[in-house]
């Protein structure tokens, strides 16, 4: 029997077949063309799915059930999405709608917790009891995995790690409260210290590398220019680490996870970011001289995670 997950994204559907051996055996994806109504996308995901299984010969028979992950809050009990913002859905039963295309069950969950379950099953966090997924990328996500079971809050909401406060009074964050550490580790919050640098240094590597036009430097080229020797992205990545430390810090201080796990795009660093990290951390943590500590590592299934933990998180297959 396989199990279908469905990656919804604001930009892109991506969707995948997974086996009993949690291998991604077949993929594909459409464009996710917003705006359009909840119902139409239902429409459109439900014949779009029927048909890939179609062309590759797989009966409906042969699929146990399916999940799809959205990027919004989900009350997985009852498939109604609270609010997706990027979706333009308050209060939809969206799941209700997309069960009509679907001859098996279809479950829901927000994406980023769904990711972070597919690490947790067969990426980094393979074999561990609990871990905490932080997702650097525009803005930061998280999931937090306490003993086999994601922690969803009491209206599922639980999660938003990013918007924990670091610095009181410092700078304003898209939630609106001030200090928040998505302004301050961000992938985005990267880059945006990497162009002014650059616009400060123009003799850096830093400046070289984006030929002289400061809006083109992005995190990849800080961390290139730092790798260099560069010290205008070194003063940028150092600073960037030591505010990232201060929330991975807060998170292992309180939940202790056996694994924290850096998703989204930066995590392609690898130890370029997870060495001087492990380094921050470690005199910020609690219980460090404890023989055992939490093991700091990149995610390791890229795009197969919201593919696998969508079609594996709903009913807490583990
Ligand atoms: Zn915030």
């Amino acid at each position: 029997m396989y199990r279908l997950g469905i990656d919804l994204g604001g930009t892109n559907i991506a969707l995948g077949l997974v086996d009993e051996t949690r291998n991604v055996i077949l993929k594909d994806s459409m464009p996710t063309c917003l705006p359009q109504s909840p119902e139409m996308l239902a429409g459109r995901i439900g014949e779009f799915a029927m048909k890939t299984l179609e062309k590759a010969g797989i009966s409906s028979d042969e699929i146990e059930a399916g999940g799809i992950g959205i990027p919004g809050t989900v009350d997985p009990e009852s498939g109604v999405v609270e609010y997706a913002n990027n979706l333009g859905m308050i209060h939809v039963p969206f799941l209700k709608m997309l069960q009509e295309y679907f001859p098996f069950p279809m479950f829901g969950s927000n994406d980023a917790k769904a990711a972070a379950w597919g690490e947790y099953l067969a990426g980094a966090g393979r074999g561990a009891s609990s871990m905490v997924m932080e997702t650097l990328g525009t803005g930061i996500g998280g999931a937090m995995i306490v003993e086999g079971k994601m922690i969803d809050g009491f209206q599922y909401g639980a999660g938003e790690i990013g918007h924990m406060v670091i610095r009181r009074n410092g700078k304003t964050c898209t939630c609106g409260r001030r200090g928040c550490l998505e302004a301050y580790a961000s992938a985005a919050a990267l880059s945006a210290s990497g162009r002014q640098a650059a616009k400060k240094n123009p003799g850096s590597l830093l400046a070289v590398k984006c030929g002289g036009r400061p809006e083109r430097v992005d995190g990849k080229m800080v961390f290139e220019a730092a790798g260099e020797g560069d010290e205008a992205a070194e003063r940028v990545l150092s600073g960037f680490i030591g505010y990232l430390a201060e929330g991975t810090a807060n998170l292992i201080n309180i939940l202790q996870p056996e694994v924290f796990c850096i998703g989204g795009g930066l995590s392609g660093a690898g130890e370029a970011l997870l060495a001087p990290l492990r380094e921050a951390v470690k005199p910020l943590i609690y219980s460090r001289e404890a023989e055992k500590t939490t093991r700091i590592v990149c995610a390791s299934l890229g795009n197969d995670a919201g593919i696998l933990g969508a079609a594996l998180y709903q009913r807490g297959v583990k």
